[in-house]
């Protein structure tokens, strides 16, 4: 996981701040901070950077709409 675009001039990745990578990697357009202390590393995310986690309740506004408004620090499961 190196490589990840600087762009002070955008918000922080809000994958990135949560896990600690980004899968967009080089393409993505969002500012990748050096030196974070990520709140969850190694969390898994979906495609939309949801994040999936197994053993906890299916997210009602994931299963009901299919989108999250509380992005990758939901504390509810999206798997699809
Ligand atoms: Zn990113
Ligand atoms: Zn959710």
């Amino acid at each position: 996981m190196s490589e990840l675009p600087e762009r002070p001039e955008e918000r922080e990745c809000s994958t990135y701040l949560v896990t600690g990578n980004c899968n967009l990697g080089k393409n993505c357009k969002y500012h990748h901070p050096k030196n974070i202390t990520p709140i969850e590393p190694g969390l898994a995310l979906n495609d939309n950077g949801l994040p999936l986690r197994p053993n906890q309740a299916v997210c009602p506004d994931f299963s009901r709409f299919g989108l999250c408004k509380s992005g990758p620090t939901c504390k509810f499961d999206h798997s699809t």
